[in-house]
């Protein structure tokens, strides 16, 4: 640490570290609360690089969701059923991790529903995936608990005010949450819980064998018994043999539209592209398979071809009629793998590692956390 600290910051902020987690997503957060909650007396502090987190948690689409019939039938045509079972498993889990953690009024979660939406030229993609709604109902019951998840509910077309989509199918389970609420509440609740967040501080290397680390960061070094690194998109900076490759989501939000028809979450495109209601508005985002080489980066921004694509089906499709301002633009960097399993290890003696949540952070990163807290032993 620089000699500038005084001895109270030195002494009291900055040392005695037990843990040491980098990175205040969602992951990192929670990997704190679970740690602290199994052993009180830890100190835990978690190394931010943003002014605020800047990877995926404080910008994704707040989805509460395990998976529509069109995106699961993708993934089956090259993974195992097992494979794909495990993962909407530790969705489900980690979704009620996260309400029980924080409770449903915090993060404003709202069972509204999912619908997945087809356009009347994907008919036959329609049919396939309405012909398995009874297939995947018994093969999620293990899992979901429940026989009755998926259904057709086209009749809701002319409800929801929605042009040129001829099927859509419910998943009643699914919700939605605050995402941003979400956040406040995950932080407010770990520094309650005595752990210290520091932002705008960069990690750029650990060293040390199997007793303590050294985090060397752009603030200075630090030293704990043991490390989690909780950087998802950005683990490559700091271990560059992990197989996890940034894919960048591209959001927009309307201004308030008078009379939305829209309530709950929608999918479309096997979960490529996604919409629902927030606060009188339309979120809507993704479009990364539109341009996967350009969107495969860490660095932010929304670029023209994958925004207009989204404002075209905006305005023709799910608002026809009705051209409300964008009024918020604003990308994300999620982490995957050719695994749909998220990685959670010990990469060396006291250094661990919980990431690559494939774009479900949101409702598996509870779950990853609580593992990952679980493998560290002080
Ligand atoms: C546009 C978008 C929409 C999404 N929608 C949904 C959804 O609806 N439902 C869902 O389940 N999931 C969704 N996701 C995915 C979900 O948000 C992520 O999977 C989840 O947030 C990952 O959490 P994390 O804690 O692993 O990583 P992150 O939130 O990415 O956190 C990693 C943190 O590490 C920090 N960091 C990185 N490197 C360093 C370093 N060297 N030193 C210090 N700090 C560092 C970063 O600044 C970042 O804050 C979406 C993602 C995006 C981008």
């Amino acid at each position: 640490m620089s000699n500038l600290f005084s001895y109270w910051e030195q002494k009291s902020f900055l040392s005695g570290f037990d843990v040491i987690i980098i990175g205040s997503g969602i992951v990192g957060l929670s990997a704190a609360l679970y740690l602290k909650l199994k052993q009180p007396s830890l100190k835990i502090g978690i190394l931010e690089s943003g002014f605020l987190p800047a990877g995926a948690s404080t910008k994704n689409a707040g989805f509460a969701c395990f998976g529509s019939i069109s995106e699961l039938v993708n993934e089956l045509e090259s993974k195992p059923e097992s494979e794909v079972l495990e993962m909407i498993d530790m969705r489900w889990r980690g979704l009620e991790k996260l309400r029980n953690n924080l409770g449903d009024s915090a993060i404003c979660f709202e069972q509204n529903g999912g619908y997945e939406v087809f356009k009347e030229s994907e008919a036959d993609l329609a049919n396939h995936c309405i012909d398995k709604i009874s297939w995947f109902n018994t093969f999620l019951k293990p899992v979901i608990g429940k026989h009755d998840i998926y259904a057709v509910s086209s009749d809701k077309i002319a409800a929801f005010g929605m042009n040129g989509i001829s099927n859509i199918i419910k998943n009643k389970y699914e919700g939605q949450i605050d995402t941003g609420k979400m956040m406040i509440a995950l932080l407010s609740r770990v520094q309650g819980l005595g752990v210290t967040v520091f932002n705008n501080c960069q990690v750029q290397k650990i060293e040390g064998g199997s007793s303590d680390k050294i985090i060397i960061s752009n603030q200075g070094s630090f030293k704990a018994k043991s490390v989690i690194l909780a950087t998802n998109a950005f683990i490559k900076d700091l271990v560059p043999e992990l197989d996890v490759i940034p894919g960048r989501g591209q959001v927009l939000i309307t201004e308030p539209i008078k009379q939305l028809k829209i309530k709950g979450t929608f999918h479309y495109n096997r979960g490529y592209t996604y919409f629902r209601n927030i606060d009188g508005r339309i979120l809507l985002g993704g479009g990364r398979n539109l341009d996967f080489k350009g969107e495969e980066t860490t660095e932010p921004g929304v670029t023209s071809g994958i925004q207009n694509e989204l404002e075209k089906l905006l305005y023709e499709t799910i608002i026809p009629g009705q051209k409300p301002k964008i009024e918020y633009r604003w990308s994300g960097v999620m982490g995957f793998g050719k695994d749909l399993k998220p990685i959670v290890k010990e990469i060396s003696p006291g250094l661990f590692c919980a990431v690559r949540c494939n774009g479900m952070g949101v409702a598996m990163g509870s779950l990853l956390a609580e593992q990952v807290a679980d493998l560290v032993e002080i």
